[in-house]
């Protein structure tokens, strides 16, 4: 098994100058993000805590993975669009010695010593710097929607995530050196399928930003600078990006690798990208935060094309065993699953097995095996994906109920070609009100300061009480069926 910073430093060693980050001009070579990740791993080389790496799309941010790994520590990505009291809760449970900042001060940390990009440039390393982190120690803590109102920390250690990135590199057919381009912010494990299997074979790995994503102008012009070769993104972004008419073979020869994750990919975004990129490789992956990224892949051929609709997720990777239960539920077995969920014991032994010498973890995903290949086939519960972004109906909802203006409600996703567009809130009020827009408006602002923009619902219905079903439970059903 290869280890990251063996690879990184034998990397260093031969092509020092090479570029390792990228976003906009601001660049890391291997011979930087090594030097500067050792003084961060100095620093904080004591710390028995995970560090919090708080920023976005800066290569600090990379800086702040390896720093932690070499300290042996650990790290806790959150991206700066995390509200507030979102990243308090994730503080508090996380408990770090130490936050990186990256992001300018732009919040007040309740706990850990703060450290910033000056320190680190300001550190003198006295002692040679030596990877500290073993197999079985929590690499990466990533939190993810969770039904109760409060995120879950997916713990993943250190030997699940080589064995991610040394199974990304046997998909890899472009081999070493390769421009990559990273769309997820890192608080998603979207980014992990770009970061380590990039590093790990010397590529370049390019940072697409929020602005960039808002305005395509920018992007494009991205796009035109660096000549990328290998796409890590969902499903969602590629369809965002199919607008922008430059994107295709002729025009931008150097792109002929995608790695799609995180969602469903679409039978007509697949077909498009293929006549856009007839040479490409294709490759449509499944996982959740909870198996490492991701368990399965297949090569979207124009015989997968052909054959299926909607698309498999292929078959499973070396490792990790995949099984359904009697309901149809989808159990994934082995090194890829999470040790647990951070400080959640409750949550953690209501999906996973953790005793014995297998891990196994229960998706909440429906899935069939046919024809030697996997499918999935939606959800047991009501965590659903909106433009890549995983979350929990109940989660909403929890949320939405502690606002004074709320006396019951529900959160209804709504499907358009397969896809939840848009998410809509049915809404008891507590009072009554004459105007609706200042209502909807105020329950907007009460949401604002613990959930995520994504993750608020664009418009309320307002219902005198929620209908019931015939043993008393609130009838989604029949609301869905009517707002869908
Ligand atoms: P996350 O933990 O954010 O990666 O979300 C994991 C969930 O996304 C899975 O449990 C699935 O419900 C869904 N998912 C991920 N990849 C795919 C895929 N290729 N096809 C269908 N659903 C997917």
């Amino acid at each position: 098994m290869k280890e990251i910073i063996n690879v990184l430093k034998s990397i260093v060693k031969e092509k020092p100058d090479n570029i390792a980050v990228r976003h906009t001009d601001e660049i890391l070579s291997y011979q930087e993000l090594d030097d500067l990740s050792d003084r961060l791993a100095y620093l904080i080389k004591e710390s028995q805590q995970p560090i919090v790496l708080y920023g976005h799309m800066s290569p600090y941010m990379i800086v702040g993975m390896i720093g932690a790994i070499k300290a042996g520590c650990g790290y806790v990505p959150i991206d700066t669009s995390v509200p507030d009291d979102r990243t308090a809760m994730i503080i508090e449970k996380a408990t770090p010695e130490y936050i990186l900042d990256v992001s300018q001060g732009s919040l007040d940390f309740q706990h850990g010593k703060v450290i910033t990009i000056e320190d680190i440039q300001n550190t003198e390393v006295s002692e040679p710097i030596e990877s500290r982190m073993s197999p079985e120690d929590v690499v990466y803590t990533i939190f993810t929607s969770g039904s109760t109102g409060e995120p879950k920390g997916v713990q993943i250690q250190y030997s699940s995530l080589i064995e991610f990135a040394e199974w990304m590199d046997s998909l890899n057919q472009l081999g070493e050196g390769q421009e990559w381009l990273n769309q997820a912010p890192f608080s998603f494990d979207l980014s992990v399928m770009a970061i380590y299997p990039c590093l790990f074979t010397g590529g370049t790995l390019n940072l697409v930003d929020k602005d960039m994503i808002k305005k395509p102008k920018l992007l494009n012009d991205m796009l035109q600078q660096t000549p990328i070769n290998v796409w890590v993104s969902t499903p969602s972004f590629i369809e965002m990006c199919l607008l922008l008419p430059t994107l295709e073979e002729k025009q931008y020869p150097s792109l002929k690798q995608f790695f799609f994750c995180g969602e469903i990919l679409p039978h007509r975004t697949a077909k498009a990208l293929t006549e856009r990129f007839p040479s490409a490789v294709i490759y449509n992956t499944y996982g959740p935060t909870e198996a490492t990224v991701a368990v399965t892949s297949v090569q979207i051929t124009p015989e997968i094309l052909e054959q299926y609709n909607p698309l498999p997720v292929g078959q499973v990777r070396p490792g990790t065993t995949l099984s359904t239960t009697d309901e149809g539920e989808l159990v994934i077995s082995g090194n890829s699953v999470s040790a647990g969920y951070l400080k959640n014991e409750e949550k953690t032994k209501e999906v996973f097995n953790l005793k014995g010498d297998t891990r196994t973890y229960h998706s909440g995903d429906k899935a069939k095996f046919e024809d030697q290949q996997w499918f999935i086939q939606g959800r047991i519960d009501f965590q659903i994906k909106m433009n890549g972004y995983r979350m929990e109906l109940e989660e909403i909802e929890t949320i939405l109920r502690q606002s004074e203006h709320v006396k019951e409600a529900i959160v209804v996703p709504i499907y358009k070609n397969g896809k939840v567009t848009q998410l809509i809130g049915a809404v008891v009020p507590s009072e009554t009100v004459e105007d609706n827009a200042e209502l909807s408006h105020a329950i907007k602002t009460d949401l604002k300061s613990s959930l995520p923009e994504y993750m608020i619902p664009r418009k309320f219905v307002w219902m005198d009480q929620l209908p019931l079903t015939s043993n008393g439970k609130i009838d989604r059903k029949k609301i869905a069926e009517e707002l869908n």
